[in-house]
């Protein structure tokens, strides 16, 4: 097969490289890369990842999209060394399933698709002889997934602004126990202006010499691991006696879409689908799309439970309607219109409110012992109200994700079932370690003197 390249969705950037897509992040265009060709398996391929560990299965995956870049013996390396932890399918009724993406550093499935990305751009950055800075802020979550997705790497520092009154002592603690290249700032301000000097600082012609970069959700690099869970789950769950490839049903709480658009890559890889249910919290534009073909962006975004899925514009819906034919600018707008009569055929779209959202974890607990977190619970609503409206077969495979550990939320779960669920070993080992982090003003000079001097040497 040729090399797959990779354009812009905003089609007006040269096409690029892998390596180069996942050092850019986004597109010189403002648009988000996707692959120009996908790949795809056979049936005897897909047969042949039956009982296959994980990390062998991710690196089958990421060869077919940079094969040309990337030896498989340095994939297997990476995928090993991302991938050291489980990721349980626990059985709720029938075939149907709940898969926990629970299990990583962070107790969150973002872990997957950062961890992989870190070890990627490290590779590339080794091979060109390049150190990066990466700056992000955050609210709590976000930073403690990418510090401990980069943490350990060579030819990548990275630095974590955070709004100091903002974050729960556990969130800060999992990004200022951990050191090496991982430099934590507490700024006395919002996340409003924690976000605002990070992006001032990546325009400061004066800093240009400390060569940033940012690892925001769009980039390339955190898609293609959001692919192998589903294979993966796939091969584990469908009937092992059989050479014949049944179709899954699988149903992802979703916010951005990443996760979602992996399951799609899929599916177009040749992973036999019959159904994505697309399930949202409060935040309905994507139903509202599905309902009446107009988009319209929720502004400002509404505030639910899962508070990881408050997302009012997901920013990988433009990767999703040019999948289907259709073009959509960074701002919304509908340029040309998708394949919604395809679209239709492939998505079960579901907005799922809050006391819903609450009932369902009460329900999944009493029903079926199985303990849900807010984010997979608006997936596990959706799954039920697939199943009364449609005629399904008792042995249908359905695989429905949980995104978050439900440790990470025990006022949620308290609340609804009267139990204090059990921290992780992750989560828990952090009682008593040492904290390391500088604080600053909230202001602009303030973070570009800290930077002159921290980061001096790279000068
Ligand atoms: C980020 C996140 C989601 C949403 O994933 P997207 O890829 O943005 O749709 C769901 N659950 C949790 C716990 C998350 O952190």
């Amino acid at each position: 097969m040729s090399q797959i390249t990779y354009f812009s969705t905003n089609h007006k950037a040269a096409e690029v490289t892998f390596g180069e897509a996942l050092l850019k992040g986004l597109a010189p265009d403002k648009g988000l890369f996707m692959p120009n060709a996908i790949p795809t398996f056979s049936k005897d391929e897909l047969n042949a990842l039956k009982g296959k560990a994980y990390y062998e299965i991710a690196a089958i995956v990421f060869s077919k999209f940079l094969g040309e870049e990337v030896p498989m013996s340095d994939l297997l390396a990476m995928t090993k060394d991302a991938y050291n932890f489980d990721v349980p399918l626990e059985q709720v009724i029938d075939r149907k399933y709940v898969m926990r993406l629970d299990q990583g550093p962070t107790a969150s499935f973002k872990d997957f698709a950062g961890r992989m990305m870190g070890r990627m751009m490290q590779y590339f950055l080794k091979k060109q002889n390049v150190n990066k800075l990466i700056l992000t802020a955050t609210s709590g979550d976000t930073g403690s997934a990418m510090a401990h997705a980069f943490y350990g790497l060579n030819n990548i520092q990275i630095a974590v602004l955070f709004p100091k009154d903002e974050v729960s002592d556990r969130q800060r603690k999992q990004m200022t126990t951990l050191q090496k290249n991982v430099q934590i700032i507490a700024i006395d301000g919002k996340f409003d202006d924690a976000q605002a000097m990070v992006k001032q600082a990546f325009s400061d012609p004066d800093l240009a010499c400390l060569n940033f970069t940012s690892a925001n959700s769009i980039n390339i690099g955190r898609l293609i691991p959001q692919i192998v869970y589903y294979i993966y789950s796939y091969t584990r769950l469908r009937k092992q006696d059989s050479n014949d490839l049944e179709e899954a049903v699988f149903c992802i709480p979703s916010g951005n879409f990443g996760d979602m658009m992996g399951c799609v890559l899929a599916t177009k890889m040749g992973l036999p689908v019959k159904k994505i249910l697309v399930a949202t919290n409060e935040n309905d534009e994507f139903t509202t799309l599905m309902n009446s073909h107009k988009y319209a962006k929720i502004e400002p975004s509404r505030n639910c439970l899962s508070s990881a899925m408050n997302v009012g514009h997901p920013s990988n819906l433009a990767r999703l309607i040019e999948l289907y034919g259709g073009n959509m600018d960074e701002k919304g707008n509908i340029l040309k219109e998708p394949d919604f009569a395809a679209m239709d055929k492939m998505f079960y779209a579901m907005s799922v409110t809050d006391a819903e959202t609450r009932a369902t974890i009460k329900q999944a607990w009493d029903a079926y012992h199985v303990m849900l977190e807010p984010h997979g619970a608006v997936g596990w609503y959706c799954v039920e109200q697939y199943l009364s409206e449609n005629d399904i077969d008792q042995d249908q495979l359905l695989i429905s994700l949980e995104t978050a550990h439900p440790a990470k939320f025990p006022n949620a779960i308290i609340d609804a079932i009267g139990v204090d669920p059990e921290l992780p070993e992750s989560l828990s080992g952090l009682e008593g370690q040492e904290e390391h982090f500088d604080s600053i003003e909230g202001n602009y000079p303030a973070f570009k003197e800290y930077l002159d001097k921290r980061y001096q040497w790279r000068k």
